[in-house]
């Protein structure tokens, strides 16, 4: 039997680290970037490669100081089911968000199926979503993608996710800088002596403390800063 036009795996494409790995793992037949209308979005969009199909959805309105869009993936996912049947959120183990959870996932997958039963507009529709990543740290993703051939130094300048890049280049001193520097170190990747203190000194500042006070709450991730601050004393 031929295959229905929505038997597809769709990957919401963010345009970071995880989506680009996620990518190569799963491949999936769909990638899939929406367009909110952030701040981020035009840097994010001259990045993508060229396969990423591009929605909008301008939901910048609704975005919090702290980069929270209420409800962001139920309407990302709500848009996805456009273009498949099953659909991966590009989310990795350090993700505490409630709408990438798996009773989210539960939840949302029987009021999509609801929605998508057969009647007078459609075929019956079996959505799936997929959190199978959700188990992993990037270091993890890192990790298969290396094991499966991938080329690390491609996955390295593939993903760019400053939020204060210095001349073009990352700062190694922000969030999603150190969370990099975390999962290519863990693969052994050589770093220099100078890109490690800027690391070492921001978890020191920024992150430990947290760690230290039960308030980082990603538990995977911490056993994996801990063990590189083991190897850098
Ligand atoms: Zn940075």
């Amino acid at each position: 039997m031929q295959k229905s036009s929505y038997e597809k795996k769709v990957l919401l494409y963010s345009g970071g680290m995880d989506s680009w790995l996620i990518d190569k793992i799963w491949k999936p037949d769909v990638k899939l970037y929406v367009d909110m209308g952030t701040k981020y979005s035009q840097e994010e969009i001259k990045r993508l490669p060229a396969d990423v199909v591009v929605e909008k959805l301008d939901l910048s309105k609704w975005e919090r100081e702290d980069k929270i869009i209420p409800l962001r993936n139920m309407y990302l996912i709500g848009i996805a089911t456009n273009y498949g049947n099953e659909i991966c959120l590009g989310a990795t183990a350090g993700d505490r968000v409630l709408d990438k959870s798996p009773v989210f996932a539960d939840i949302y997958e029987q009021l999509l199926n609801y929605l998508y039963q057969k009647q007078h507009w459609t075929e019956e529709r079996k959505i799936k979503i997929n959190l199978d990543f959700k188990r992993y740290t990037k270091a993890e993703l890192v990790r298969f993608f290396v094991a499966q051939g991938g080329d690390m130094d491609e996955a390295f300048s593939s993903s760019f996710s400053c939020y204060t890049p210095e001349h073009g280049k990352e700062c190694w001193s922000c969030k999603p800088c150190f969370r990099k520097f975390i999962a290519f170190a863990l693969n052994g990747y050589p770093f220099t002596e100078d890109i490690i203190d800027r690391n070492v000194s921001y978890i020191r500042k920024e992150i430990l403390p947290l760690i230290e006070s039960g308030t980082y709450g990603r538990k995977q991730e911490e056993d994996e800063i801990m063990q590189v601050l083991s190897f850098y004393k």
